[in-house]
């Protein structure tokens, strides 16, 4: 792959885990305590467990390097693989 497409594409990856992140705390805090006053609390606990595992998954599967396609460290933040030593953001 490019150097200039993996860089981009590590980019992008980067906003959607930043928009995933927001999206998660908010779904867990805001919408499981809208959940369970609608429904039961019980019902807002599960909602809030299924928001954190539903994340868990995406990000399990999303967080990888995209030119190696190997997982990267929930800690990475940019710079080199530690896989395969693609540079993926300056
Ligand atoms: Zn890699």
């Amino acid at each position: 792959m490019d150097k200039d497409v993996v860089a981009a594409a590590f980019a992008y990856k980067k906003r959607r885990r930043g928009v995933a992140v927001v999206a998660a705390l908010l779904l867990v805090f805001v919408g499981a305590s809208a959940v369970g006053q609608m429904t039961q609390d019980r019902i807002g606990m599960i909602f809030a467990l299924l928001v954190v595992i539903g994340f868990v998954l995406f990000m399990w599967k999303d967080w990888r390097c995209p030119a190696c396609g190997k997982r990267l460290g929930p800690e990475f933040g940019g710079g080199e693989c530690p896989h395969c030593s693609t540079r993926l953001s300056a």
